[in-house]
């Protein structure tokens, strides 16, 4: 950084301690500061054609004057001052509110320019700007900048130009120069010229483009090698697994895995195999084969020669995995065992010493794992699913059983690349984004309140063919405030409706753990024809027998939160029906409903909900993680987010980063940063 741009803005003519004050509050107290301060958009003041200008537009005339100016006064202190100007072949009056000092200062035959509010019945404009005699006028576009207290527009205006006249022409440059070569991208300094002074809007997105991809450029630099040091702090198992008895078990499988699985299976052998330590965030639509690619990874490391541990939120789950990687396995010596807190007694004291010998190879189950008397012999490789389900401290445990075992989570949540890279930058990330072939589309219908009598009429069939079928509500119990159906209503009148001929299930957040996996057992078992439930079924669970999703006051959901409601039908062979029953009253909420009926690929959706909620919300809460920028924008600009991700993580493996002066100030500026966290680098 040029010192001369540290100094105080004081510096400047017409900035007193008074002004300087005000420019501080708007974060502005360096003249590097004030170049760096953004507009957040223009003005048109290019001179325009009065045939073509609409009745209500603000726009720029140049004209001259007339007329002597007129100045009518009204009520205390208010006056209006009037010019007719001659403007091409009209005679076009305008008016100033409050303004009767002009008057002296404007002669007839005067060249002048004004800006304001068209009036094209009157022929005049109201004018909020005008200049007497323009020197020429330059500027088509003018910024306009976020203000605070008595600043101006025009008055920061004038302290921009003076601080480009002055100091413009010593802006460092902050990115390399072959990345700005890479992109084309104009110099800083050209740059921050361009986004005040624009001669036009092309001018603007140029510069705009410099900007955003700096801001990225920065951001990341930090964050990679936030990630470079941590890897390379984390030396991990190097585990030589037997490459053709894996191959040999891929091609055991009754399926050809698909493209996308093939590339995370490799990105997983090349972690397993590296002497830096696994951690891994897998992304997979619900049904996209997550299963088989853990499956493929814990057999590598069970033929190198350690053990594994898949961790899942709850006993259901660890069962399903446990019943489908036993037959995945079944034609392999490998051993597993399940391990959740149903496993008591003799059979769990057997469980718990065959581990300590070496004798189990894969365990799977609930935090069960995490009792500390459960100890491994060699743990090599620890994978969680649903991960968001595990608090940070849960999957710390795990980890910390074997020395430094590989670490996969997987989730079904899929993440929009754009916060996958942010909010997960620190860890890799590999993405499941294709579903084996021959899935059934999901039939998904959006369908007002009103027509309930329809949506019971199709339940019924469906249960008449043998099915079953989820009803979703949004509450668990009847809220005053807001006008929704709860679960337990819902319920009742389910149960009534269908009597005797088929039985009812409810199951909400509030029932004990016990008696939500006993409902959610009786469903899958087929005891319960129809489960009323709440968002709880959200995750995991397995009922391919169940075809029918129908989901009250859907429009209270977002989109990715009703993809993983959704994800739930679909999973047997039989086609599957979403029934959205809405009435939203908002576009957001219509265009939501309409979403869904368009698509099942839930990255699609994911980035849709991004956009329509925005980042802070996609998570439902305020995500602290998530960093600000101030020009970029996560969601619009993610091409430039990604480029400056590959871009960083590219120089920060060359060797030149660490050694050439041209580096020097960027490896500076990782020192002296806080790198994430609170963390620095060395
Ligand atoms: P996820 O865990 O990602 O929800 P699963 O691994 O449970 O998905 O896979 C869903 C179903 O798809 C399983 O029945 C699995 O056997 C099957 N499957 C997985 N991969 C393939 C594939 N490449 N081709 C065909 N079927 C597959
Ligand atoms: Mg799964």
């Amino acid at each position: 950084m040029n010192n001369l741009l540290e100094g105080s803005t004081t510096l400047l003519n017409g900035i007193g301690e008074e002004t300087a004050e005000t420019l501080s509050e708007m974060g502005i107290d360096t003249i590097n500061d004030l170049l760096n301060y953004l507009p957040y958009r223009y003005e048109d003041v290019r001179l325009r054609d009065l045939n073509e200008v609409t009745h209500g537009e603000k726009i720029t005339i140049e004209g001259k004057v007339h007329s002597e100016p007129a100045i009518v006064y009204y009520g205390r202190k208010r006056n209006r001052l009037v010019i007719h100007l001659l403007v091409t072949q009209y005679l076009v009056k305008a008016v100033f509110f409050n303004r009767a000092f002009l008057k002296k200062k404007i002669v007839i035959g005067d060249t002048v320019t004004v800006s304001g509010k068209w009036d094209k019945h009157r022929l005049t404009i109201t004018g909020q700007d005008i200049q007497i005699n323009p020197k020429d006028h330059t500027n088509e576009f003018e910024p306009v900048y976020p203000l605070k207290g008595a600043m101006t527009t025009k008055a920061l205006r004038r302290f921009m130009e003076q601080a480009f006249k002055e100091y413009g022409d010593i802006i460092n440059e902050t990115l390399p120069e072959d990345l700005l070569a890479k992109y084309k991208l104009p110099s800083r300094k050209l740059a921050l010229r361009k986004i005040h002074f624009p001669q036009s809007l092309a001018e603007v997105k140029e510069a705009r483009r410099r900007l955003i991809y700096e801001e990225f450029f920065f951001f990341q630099l930090r964050l990679q090698a936030f990630r470079k040091m941590k890897r390379e702090a984390s030396k991990g198992l190097t585990q030589q697994y037997n490459l053709q008895h894996l191959k040999t078990f891929i091609q055991s499988l009754p399926f050809e895995l698909t493209h996308a699985q093939k590339k995370v299976v490799n990105e997983i052998c090349r972690d397993l195999k590296s002497s830096y330590r696994m951690n891994r965030l897998l992304q997979g639509d619900v049904g996209s084969g997550k299963t088989v690619v853990a499956a493929i990874g814990l057999y590598a490391s069970v033929t190198a020669g350690y053990q594994c541990a898949m961790m899942v939120p709850t006993e259901i789950l660890a069962e399903q995995h446990f019943t489908s990687l036993k037959s995945l396995f079944h034609e392999t010596d490998v051993t597993i065992e399940l391990l959740t807190s149903s496993v008591k007694g003799k059979k769990r004291t057997g469980i718990l010493e065959k581990l300590l010998k070496g004798e189990i190879d894969i365990l799977i189950g609930t935090h069960a794992l995490i009792q500390h008397d459960v100890v491994f012999a060699k743990l090599g490789l620890v994978i969680t699913d649903e991960q968001h389900r595990f608090g940070v401290e849960q999957r710390k445990i795990l980890r910390e059983k074997g020395e430094t075992p590989d670490v996969l989570f997987m989730t079904a949540t899929p993440i929009p690349r754009t916060l996958a890279i942010t909010v997960f930058g620190e860890m890799d990330v590999s993405v499941i984004n294709e579903m084996p072939s021959g899935r059934k589309k999901i039939e998904t219908y959006w369908v007002k309140h009103n027509s309930i009598d329809r949506v019971f009429e199709f339940i019924e069939k469906e249960l008449m063919k043998g099915r079953q079928a989820y009803i979703i509500c949004p509450l668990i119990e009847e809220s005053d405030k807001l006008d929704v159906q709860n679960a337990i209503d819902v319920y009742e009148i389910l149960s009534q409706y269908f009597h005797d001929k088929y039985k009812v299930g409810l199951m909400h957040g509030k029932l004990p753990a016990k008696e939500k996996d006993d409902v959610m057992r009786a469903f899958s078992e087929n005891h319960l024809q129809l489960l009323v439930s709440t968002t709880v079924v959200e995750v995991g669970v397995n009922v391919p027998n169940a075809s029918l999703m129908v989901i009250y006051d859907a429009e209270r959901f977002g989109l990715s939160q009703l993809h993983q409601l959704r994800g739930r039908v679909g999973r047997g062979s039989e086609q599957s029906y979403c029934i959205l029953l809405a009435d939203p009253k908002s576009d957001n909420g219509k265009e939501r409903m309409r979403i869904m009926t368009e698509t099942t690929d839930g990255f699609v959706l994911s980035e849709r909900d991004l956009e329509l909620r925005g980042p802070g919300d996609f998570f439902g809460k305020k995500q602290s993680g998530l960093p600000e920028f101030k020009i970029a924008d996560m969601v619009h600009d993610y091409r430039a987010l990604e480029a400056a991700r590959n871009d960083t993580v590219a120089l920060l493996e060359e060797a030149d980063f660490w050694q050439s002066p041209e580096y020097l100030p960027l490896r500076n500026y990782l020192a002296t940063t806080e790198i994430l966290n609170g963390e620095k680098l060395d």
